[in-house]
């Protein structure tokens, strides 16, 4: 594509432009040589394509009774928030989902913010600084990593589960102001666990903090959906938790729980909380909604993990390899980048929506398809990704 040059016919400003187009355009080559191109693609409602890529783990984003909760809450309180809640005021609605995900998590407070990344990017920059250090698992989320790049704080991180490398790390530390270990609760490209138990036992031991990230866990794990940390009965000690609203919970946002101190820091000191609009209050009415289902309704998740049980027996059984995955996310690896996307590609032409993963979101080298299953799949959802399976097998 030609570039027109610019009006004014300043010689070195066209040098300068030409340097920055022609630039972006050799990254884009290159990724698209490497097989790491991407691009936007139409799925979900409409597409005709039956979606097995989401984190919609309960179904919740389509129910009847959030759409509802959403719905009359825009009649009342309109659409938009209009500020931050700290220049326009809070909506009623913002303060009983904090109140409801409070009592949910059983801490003292919570507070909610745009995203999910954002409630990384919130607690993390505002909790540590160049005096302080992060320690993070390898596989750690993207939002955590920017998050301790954006604190300033000093980052190291121990390879994936390693604890004695966390160990080594902590033990030649010990004059850093604060330390803060933060981990996923659920991998969410690989699905399995942070072995919380032995992680809370570390940070006791050298007085630090343990932050969890349960993106993944809210709503899956435990018996009341509180989390892995639930499920692992680790609650007591995990100082702060964060999770979001937008996979399990079906709707949109980020929330971070703990003590009352810590919220009372955070509506002070954090930069994405106080600068940043506040979330359409109807969405705060669909997420109270959706953590009433999901503290009161067991039956969702059993139907999730009955899909979670077939569905993993079937790839097994068809020869996928699929990590060590206790999770509703089933990365079917490949390691070839090329091999993901053609897999990817032969799912779609069955009607089947499953992305291919690659650098960076996992390792080079390490592709793979992500399937995640819902408990909104019926059997027929099932019976349909399962002929399509069978039928894309022998490309790998
Ligand atoms: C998805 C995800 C986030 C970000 O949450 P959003 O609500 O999508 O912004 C943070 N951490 C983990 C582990 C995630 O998987």
């Amino acid at each position: 594509m030609e570039r027109r040059k610019s009006g004014n016919g300043n010689k070195k400003n066209e040098a300068s432009s030409s340097v920055f187009w022609d630039g972006l355009r050799a990254e884009l080559e290159e990724a698209r040589e490497g097989n790491l191109y991407r691009s936007l693609r139409v799925a979900g409602s409409g597409s005709g394509l039956l979606n097995f890529s989401d984190n919609d783990y309960l179904g919740l984003a389509h129910d009847p009774r959030i759409v509802q909760a959403f719905e009359l809450a825009s009649h009342q309180y309109g659409v938009g928030a209009g500020a931050s809640r700290l220049i326009s005021g809070t909506s009623l609605l913002h303060e009983q989902l904090e109140k409801g995900i409070a009592e949910f998590k059983k801490t003292e407070r919570a507070l909610v913010f745009g995203s999910g990344y954002l409630a990384n990017l919130g607690a993390v920059s505002a909790l540590v600084s160049e005096k302080d250090l992060i320690v993070i698992d390898k596989l750690n989320h993207a939002s955590i990593i920017d998050a301790a790049r954006l604190s300033g704080a000093t980052l190291r991180a121990y390879p994936h589960k390693n604890l004695s490398r966390l160990e080594a790390i902590l033990r030649k530390s010990k004059d850093f102001r604060r330390r803060l270990i933060i981990t996923d609760s659920v991998f969410s490209m690989d699905g399995d666990l942070a072995p919380l138990r032995e992680l809370a036992e570390i940070k006791n031991a050298h007085d630090a903090i343990l932050m969890v990230d349960e993106a993944h866990g809210i709503g899956v794990f435990g018996k009341s959906g509180r989390g892995v940390g639930e499920y692992l009965d680790v609650e007591d000690e995990i100082d702060i938790s964060m999770g979001t609203l937008s996979k399990a919970v079906g709707a949109m946002g980020g929330f971070v729980a703990g003590p009352r101190e810590l919220i009372e820091y955070l509506v002070n000191f954090s930069r994405p909380f106080i600068f940043a609009t506040a979330l359409p209050p109807p969405v705060m009415a669909a997420c109270l909604e959706s953590f009433h289902i999901i503290e009161s309704a067991p039956k969702l998740r059993m139907r999730l993990w009955g899909n979670v049980r077939e569905v993993k027996q079937v790839l097994l059984e068809l020869g996928f390899k699929l990590g060590e995955t206790v999770s509703p996310i089933l990365p079917v690896l490949t390691g070839d980048e090329k091999k993901a996307l053609e897999l990817s590609r032969a799912l779609s032409d069955e009607g089947i929506f499953v992305p291919a993963i690659r650098y960076p979101t996992v390792g080079k080298g390490k592709a793979r398809l992500r399937l995640t299953v819902s408990a909104r799949h019926t059997e027929p959802d099932l019976q349909r990704l399962f002929t399509a399976l069978r039928r894309v097998r022998k490309l790998l």
